[in-house]
């Protein structure tokens, strides 16, 4: 690769020069050397014909220089018959022919091989340059990555710095308030903060819904499991409880078939505060569907599900934002949560609001049993404008419920029995909340825990 470098032209004239590098040895007859010559000619042809080049060129080159310049200066010069004077004139014309011919095409091969070593030089180069570039690049990387780390140890500083001084301020706080609260407490030891039966949800209780059957073993307080088929043979029993039957029409107006809601509901529920001075309760229209197609599954199998409401507080409405599936235990009339920590997770995640629950009905109406009034009180306890919702799957209908304030709390708040068991009916210990506003300008998010 060495030659390749050198310009083509010059390559040439090196080649022309190493056929000239012939010397005549006086010693020698000069008839060797015009023997010679016919062979050099020879020679030359096998090398073009194997399309050597070079060699060809180079011996060509060689005869002309001895027949033009060489062989005058032997001795015997003139002693050389005319004869072969005159061939050895006829090899040179063809000679310089060759010769010529050969030129073009050697002086392309040299230009050819000329062209690939700049070229070589070229991406030589620029490989060079693009590796002293990634260089410089990983040099800059590892500085910015140095700046970096320094920024974030600083920050990190800072942070724990801002942090344990804010746990101080909060220590400050809760000092104050204990100090507060332990005077009143002093004052006022009889009155909990809490009703002491509050826990969520209540006791579970698979029985069916034949009331009678169950009051009286229920009062003993015994859960117990009813066969479904004591259940079919007092159908009606529990009915009493459903919203339709009671003839309060507040009551009867707000369970709707869920085709109708959109416009029922958004026409009737638009007042800011109720009857009862309760702030408006925003629920996003495709909250019962979404929450129905969540519980899908248990549906088909007739087992209840049930879910924790969850919103925030905006300009005096409340808007449910949020359905928490609990991990649970369902059955065709009952449904039970069985990890009540999931709700405190739940809050400290999302910050949210418990604005009351949710449950379907597999296969019977959308109303409230007495199990569930039970499992609405500590709810509406808490946090007056609670609502219960119940969806019927079978009858595709979504309820939105209350215990009226006075006296279904009073009663509810007032009954120590457990599983199913039988209410005065009269005057009405739950009603639809008038303070529910459908919406379908809000959106809900469910959030299933049950596989958590
Ligand atoms: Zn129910
Ligand atoms: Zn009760």
């Amino acid at each position: 690769m060495a030659t390749a470098m050198l310009e083509p032209s010059q390559r040439l004239r090196d080649l022309f020069s190493k056929g000239s590098q012939v010397d005549i040895n006086h010693n020698v007859p000069i008839r060797r050397y015009y023997r010679s010559c016919q062979e050099l000619m020879r020679m030359a042809s096998v090398y073009l014909e194997e399309k050597d080049l070079e060699n060809s060129y180079i011996l060509y080159a060689k005869y002309i220089v001895l027949s033009v310049e060489k062989l005058k200066t032997h001795p015997d010069f003139n002693n050389v018959p005319a004869a072969e004077k005159a061939a050895n004139r006829k090899a040179l014309k063809l000679a310089f022919e060759k010769a010529e011919k050969l030129k073009p095409l050697l002086k392309n091969k040299y230009e050819e091989a000329y062209k690939k070593y700049i070229q070589q030089q070229e991406r030589a180069t620029e490989l060079a340059r693009l590796e002293k570039e990634k260089r410089r690049q990983e040099e800059e990387n590892i500085k910015a990555e140095i700046e970096n780390q320094k920024r974030q140890l600083e920050k990190e500083q800072m942070d724990a710095f801002l942090n344990e001084r804010r746990r101080k301020e909060l220590e400050m706080e809760r000092l104050e308030i204990e100090a507060k609260y332990s005077d009143q407490a002093a004052k006022d030891t009889k009155q909990p903060l809490l009703p002491i039966d509050f826990a969520l949800p209540p006791i579970f209780c698979n029985s069916s819904s034949s009331t009678e059957n169950t009051s009286a073993i229920a009062t003993a307080g015994v859960a117990v499991q009813i066969p479904p088929k004591a259940a079919t043979t007092k159908p009606a029993i529990n009915r009493s409880l459903k919203p339709t039957l009671i003839t309060d029409n507040s009551t009867v107006s707000n369970v709707h078939n869920v085709d109708q809601l959109s416009t029922s509901f958004t026409a009737s529920l638009t007042i800011s505060k109720n009857k009862y001075g309760l702030r408006t309760i925003v629920s996003p229209s495709e909250l019962s569907s979404k929450f129905m197609k969540c519980a899908e599954a248990n549906t088909c199998k007739n087992i209840e599900t049930c879910g924790v409401l969850f919103g925030k507080l905006a300009n005096e409405e409340f808007v449910i934002t949020h359905i928490l599936i609990p991990h649970q235990i369902g059955a065709p009339d009952s449904c039970d949560t069985t990890r009540e920590e999931d709700m405190w997770d739940f809050q400290d995640q999302y910050n949210g609001i418990c604005l009351g629950w949710i449950h379907s009905h597999p296969s019977q109406t959308a109303f409230l049993s007495s199990v569930d009034l039970h499992t609405h009180y500590p709810y509406q306890c808490l946090m007056p404008e609670s609502v219960a919702i119940v969806c019927s799957g079978k009858f595709n209908e979504v309820g939105y419920f209350m215990l009226t304030p006075d006296h279904g709390m009073n009663v509810i708040g007032n009954c120590r029995k457990i599983g199913f068991h039988p209410h005065p009916s009269n005057p009405a210990l739950f009603e639809a909340c008038d303070h529910v506003k459908v919406s379908s300008s809000q959106k809900v998010e469910i959030v299933d825990w049950r596989k958590k």
